[in-house]
């Protein structure tokens, strides 16, 4: 059983919360009445098919070190999601790209970070790499390219709401 962090302290004002009010996704200050929202973090990643083939990254970091995985990441603060995988994986692959259209929406990941479980709601879009000379780095130790029969038998998918993606990729998008 993990040991989850939970935050103890009002950040506003440095008052420790009671018992009962930190195990909620909600945290309400009784002493400033400042309230702490635990919202999902939002992720943005893409899909990528050449040759009728999905491209993978494999993570060189915890959570999910070695792992087959989308490339992509956090959406930072004041920053529209289509700009955030386009900047990811120029960070993970060195490479340019732009984004054709959503694919879907998936989630909750359940996301164990630091101790702490968080939840991330991933958005995945449909994108064209603008050349094909590609390099891992960042977050990314290796990537390579999967066929559909490689997918469907798959077993180190770094997070379990990606199985119903590999399997709609495969649907939809593979021959
Ligand atoms: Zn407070």
């Amino acid at each position: 059983m993990l040991n989850n962090v939970v935050y103890r302290y009002c950040p506003v004002c440095g008052q420790e919360y009671e018992a009962g009010q930190i195990q909620n996704f909600t945290h309400q200050c009784s002493h400033c009445g400042f309230n702490l929202y635990e919202n999902a973090n939002t992720t943005a990643s893409g899909v990528i098919i050449s040759d009728n083939q999905l491209l993978l990254i494999k993570r060189a970091h915890n959570p999910k070190i070695d792992c087959w995985d989308f490339p992509g990441g956090f959406v930072e603060p004041k920053e529209h999601p289509e700009r955030a995988v386009v900047r990811e994986i120029k960070e993970e692959l060195s490479v340019d790209s732009e984004v054709e259209r959503l694919f879907g929406v998936y989630g909750p990941t359940e996301y164990l970070y630091q101790n702490k479980l968080r939840y991330n709601c991933d958005l995945y879009y449909l994108i064209k790499l603008k050349n094909t000379q590609l390099s891992p780095g960042d977050d990314a130790k290796a990537f390579r390219w999967f066929n559909k029969s490689e997918l469907e038998e798959l077993d180190k998918i770094a997070f379990e709401s990606q199985v119903p993606l590999v399997k709609d990729i495969c649907q939809q998008l593979l021959v």
